[in-house]
């Protein structure tokens, strides 16, 4: 066996079936699941990435109950997580009573970063640099008409000066007001556009063009008021003390802003935005002041009600990448009701908010396991091989009986079995 294979990518898709069925030793009916195709046919597919053999699907599921901005908002999900869809519903539900989640995002701006070494006097390149930015700004411009029509474009540049290992350099950030699109590309563009410019200029070398992904002039806001009457006291104080360990311990916080990305990951797939870009984003703002931190916080306002909050930088578009051509994207986009990319941020930031109260609250009072179980007993009884029928009929039995695991799953698909015959 050996995964060196000459010129896959120029195979059809039946030769690369049939490369990978030999080598991976698949049979007849594994290729054909393989070859069964959704909504994302293997032409679009094959155009998308390369030495593509089929598609995988996830569920899409719609959290219901939000109000974002003071309008109801259907929310399509895509993820392979049983109960987030439903906490998502559930939590915004129970913000309904205070009109649901206020949301507010900056304007669409990315940042390319232009990495310059051996440079002799970096302060004297950085003011070069500093005088000459209508030129530079104008050439990154030129890159992208298109993008500067719809009253985007590069907008401004700072310099900064960063030492390793002793050794100095130049770091150029080119701030990108990119309106509807994620902007990786657009940034990346014009990073490398204006290169050639700023090494004249500066005298040293270029090495790195490339947005950043933590992109803190792309922030977005949530905030939603749990009240007390709605959700209990007992609640608010949970979820109080849940956010207290968090803002103390990196080993919660982690597990904290996991919670959130369960959502906001949800929504960015579905909408075929970059889960990377947002995941990177995130974790990078989460610890920007040098320690891991959560993105939401709670405190409780003068009537006694939880006011939770969510900050975080957000890259996502309604153009470019895959929004446009995966045939399910858009449709998650019309679902939605968004028309511009900051709309799209505070939907996702109210979801990532709604997803982390859900998990706080039944964290700190009833566990998550109750209901998270219930809803995973499908997937134990298909793992211990319960199909159609059985499936629902064994998920109900382990989950009654709070035995939620495959062993136990086997056994009472055996025992109805065989009643059946
Ligand atoms: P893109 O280049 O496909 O589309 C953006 C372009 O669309 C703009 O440059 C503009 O010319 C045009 N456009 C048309 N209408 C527009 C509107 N209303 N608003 C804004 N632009 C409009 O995509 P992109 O958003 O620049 O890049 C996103 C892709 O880059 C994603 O697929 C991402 O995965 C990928 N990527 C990410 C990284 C990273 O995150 N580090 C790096 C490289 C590539």
């Amino acid at each position: 066996m050996t995964s060196s294979i000459s010129k896959f990518y120029e195979k059809n898709l039946d030769e690369r079936l049939k490369v990978v069925r030999e080598l991976a030793n698949l049979d007849l009916e594994e290729i054909s699941s393989l070859k069964k195709y959704a909504a994302l046919d293997f032409d679009t597919a094959n155009r998308m990435i390369e030495n593509v053999i089929g598609t995988t699907q996830l569920p899409v599921g719609i959290a219901t109950n939000f109000i974002i901005n003071g309008k109801e908002v259907l929310v399509p999900m895509a993820l392979e997580e049983p109960s987030v869809v439903a906490a998502a519903s559930k939590a915004a539900g129970n913000a309904r009573a205070s009109g649901g989640f206020q949301a507010k995002a900056d304007e669409p701006v990315m940042i390319g970063q232009i990495q310059l070494i051996n440079i002799k006097d970096l302060n004297l390149a950085a003011r070069s640099i500093n005088e000459k930015k209508k030129e530079i700004l104008d050439l990154a411009n030129s890159k992208d008409p298109t993008l500067v029509s719809f009253g985007g474009g590069a907008k401004d540049l700072e310099t900064r000066i960063l030492t390793h290992n002793g050794k100095q350099m130049l770091v150029v950030h080119l701030y990108v007001d990119v309106r509807d699109a994620m902007g990786a590309n657009a940034v990346n563009t014009m990073a490398e556009a204006i290169a050639p410019m700023l090494e004249e200029i500066s005298g040293g070398k270029v090495c790195l063009r490339i947005l950043s992904n933590l992109a803190t002039r792309r922030i977005v806001k949530a905030k939603a008021v749990w009240k007390k009457d709605e959700i209990g006291e007992d609640a608010v104080e949970g979820v109080l003390n849940a956010y207290s360990l968090a803002v103390i311990d990196p080993y919660r916080a982690a597990t904290h802003n996991k919670g959130i990305m369960n959502g906001i990951d949800a929504v960015v797939i579905a909408t075929g935005n970059d889960w990377r870009a947002v995941e990177a984003g995130a974790h990078a703002y989460a610890s920007i002041d040098g320690r891991y931190k959560p993105l939401t916080k709670y405190y409780k306002d003068r009537n006694g009600d939880l006011v939770g909050e969510i900050e975080l930088p957000m890259a996502v578009g309604l153009v470019g990448g895959a929004t446009k051509t995966h045939p399910i994207a858009k449709i998650a986009v019309k679902i939605l009701g968004v028309k511009t990319s900051k709309e799209l941020a505070e939907v996702i930031a109210a979801v990532g908010l709604a997803q982390n109260f859900a998990a706080l609250r039944a964290l700190s009072t009833e566990g998550i396991q109750k209901g998270h179980m219930k809803l995973h007993s499908r997937n134990i009884a298909v793992t211990a091989g319960a199909v159609d029928d059985e499936i629902e009929a064994v998920a109900k039995v382990i989950s009654d009986e709070s035995k939620v695991n495959v062993a136990r799953a086997k056994e009472v698909l055996e025992e109805l079995r065989a009643k059946k015959q």
